[in-house]
């Protein structure tokens, strides 16, 4: 058991009075993220620590490896996969001082910005150069650069421009023994050997604690342009993204909702949704006025041979909103759904193009056998990185957080889904980080490589100080 009174007066000498807290008011703030999973055992962490620097960062974890307590990396919390908490206690490292766009390059097309700066941050500091930093999620006001390097984040723009991770050309990386790397450049092919980017992509901060990212950005699009059409089903939706990909096409958004989802999203907005649509795709595209028009019409061609039928503008653009969350938009978001008593949780899985329409049918009657019959929660679908193919499909539960039985069948209802979904040859969705609510089924999809992970963890994080206990890893 480490001495914290030593700890709390080492991390003081480190970073300074006002940036180590071991207050209970401050750690029970970040007792829980925005998962179910917070709220299923007592993660309050001992104390919490605010460096302000990369050099702060290198001292904290060189403090920590020697007296062997763990050390969980916090970006914005907003994780739905519990994948930020302090499963073993011991120190959370909050991120969000380190908050600077420390370069836009135009010319060349990068931007420079510290981890624990927000997505909308370094979104909207591209604009003001003229340029387009193409990761945008639902969370982007709150959500950091290192959290979404972390998770391999999706955005609204994923189907043209990719994850998050995609946008990355250079890292810096504090490691656990607290040893400062740089990997990568400015230039777009900057690693003239194995992509050692890629151990920390994705990792959630199991490997290394990201301090710093030089991000790809884009020429910004002239124009943007949106259409969304009704299908009956999953099936005649996923083959008029397929047609539209044959014949082309790139639209940068694309996300399929059923019914249920689209009410869900258009609560707030209260646009209502034709009575004969089942399924729903919203396409977005850009560029130039001809290449925006073109595609656009090209996927209505393409979802009206499959029997689509094009949905009223009003619904398009509150869908679009209810999506497109910034400053602006904020209130028309309705994932969070904070004027509610429930709290929504999510199971996310890829499954084989075809079974898409099986997995949903599964996981309708799983509802019914769990007793969650009327309630407007169901499926989207989203869309890239490899343009307007479908991925990954998440299904959304309201769950009464407040009645332990409902929590103890969310847990029974995700294990009976994940199961599903390998058992179709499927595979997990890390397009929200595992964390604690798929990593127990990591080890059964990774089969004997799961062997080569923990090596690789043991090698560069003997003590097992980094996020000890997450993601599958040991709690030792
Ligand atoms: C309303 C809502 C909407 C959402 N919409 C989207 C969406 O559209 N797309 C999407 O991808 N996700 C979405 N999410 C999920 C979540 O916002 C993302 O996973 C996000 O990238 C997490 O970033 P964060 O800064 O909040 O990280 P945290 O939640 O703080 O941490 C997430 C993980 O990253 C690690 N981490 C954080 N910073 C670092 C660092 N500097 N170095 C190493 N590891 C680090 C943590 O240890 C943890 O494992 C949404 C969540 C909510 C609540």
């Amino acid at each position: 058991m480490p001495d914290f009174v030593e700890l709390e007066k080492a991390l003081i000498e480190v970073i300074g009075k006002k940036y180590v807290s071991s207050e209970l008011c401050d750690r029970l703030v970040y007792s829980k993220d925005y998962s179910i999973e917070g709220i299923a055992d007592d993660y309050t962490p001992d104390i919490i620590v605010k460096p302000g620097t990369s050099e702060e960062v290198e001292r904290v974890v060189k403090l920590a490896n020697k007296m062997n307590v763990p050390i969980y990396t916090w970006g914005g919390g907003t994780s739905m996969s519990g994948n930020p908490l302090a499963v073993e206690h011991g120190i959370v490292l909050d991120m969000k001082r380190l908050n600077q766009v420390l370069n836009v390059d135009a010319e060349n097309l990068t931007i420079t910005a510290q981890a624990g700066a927000t997505i909308e941050t370094v979104f909207n500091a591209a604009l003001d150069h003229g340029v387009f930093f193409a990761h945008h999620p639902e969370s982007s006001l709150s959500s950091t650069v290192g959290g979404a390097l972390s998770c391999m984040g999706i955005s609204i723009y994923s189907a043209k421009y990719g994850y998050a991770y995609d946008q990355v050309l250079a890292l810096e990386v504090i490691l656990a023994s607290g040893q400062r790397i740089r990997i990568g450049g400015k230039s777009y092919l900057s690693l003239p050997t194995h992509n050692l980017l890629n151990l920390f992509l994705g990792a959630e901060g199991t490997l290394g604690i990201i301090t710093e990212a030089t991000l790809k950005v884009y020429p910004k699009p002239p124009m943007r342009a949106r259409v969304s059409f009704g299908f009956p089903d999953i099936t005649t939706a996923i083959e008029a993204c397929k047609s539209a990909h044959a014949a082309g096409c790139w639209p940068e958004t694309v996300f399929l909702f059923d019914r249920r989802s689209l009410v869900q999203y258009m609560e707030r907005a209260k646009t209502p949704i034709p009575d004969e649509v089942s399924m729903a795709i919203l396409f977005g595209a850009s560029g130039c006025t001809e290449m925006v028009e073109t595609t656009l019409e090209v996927i209505s061609k393409c979802s009206e041979e499959q029997g689509g039928r094009k949905l009223p503008t009003n619904v398009t653009e509150s869908w679009w909103n209810s999506i497109n969350i910034g400053k602006d938009t904020f209130d028309q978001s309705n994932f969070a759904l904070s004027h509610t008593e429930y709290e929504p949780d999510l199971v996310d899985a890829c499954v084989p193009l075809s079974k898409f329409q099986e997995y949903s049918d599964f996981c309708d009657d799983l509802k019914k056998e769990f007793g969650w019959v009327d309630i407007d929660f169901g499926a989207f679908i989203v869309a890239g990185p490899r343009g307007p193919i479908p991925f990954c499909i998440y299904f959304s539960v309201p769950i009464d957080t407040r009645i332990q039985g409902e929590v103890d069948k969310w847990f029974q209802f995700k294990k009976r889904m994940y199961e599903r979904a390998l058992a179709m040859g499927g595979s997990l969705s890390d397009a929200n980080g595992l964390g604690l609510r798929s990593s127990p089924w990591v080890q059964e999809q990774l089969g004997s490589a799961w062997e080569l992970l923990t090596s690789l963890k043991t090698m560069m994080d003997p003590k097992n100080i980094l996020n000890r206990g997450n993601r599958g890893f040991s709690s030792k």
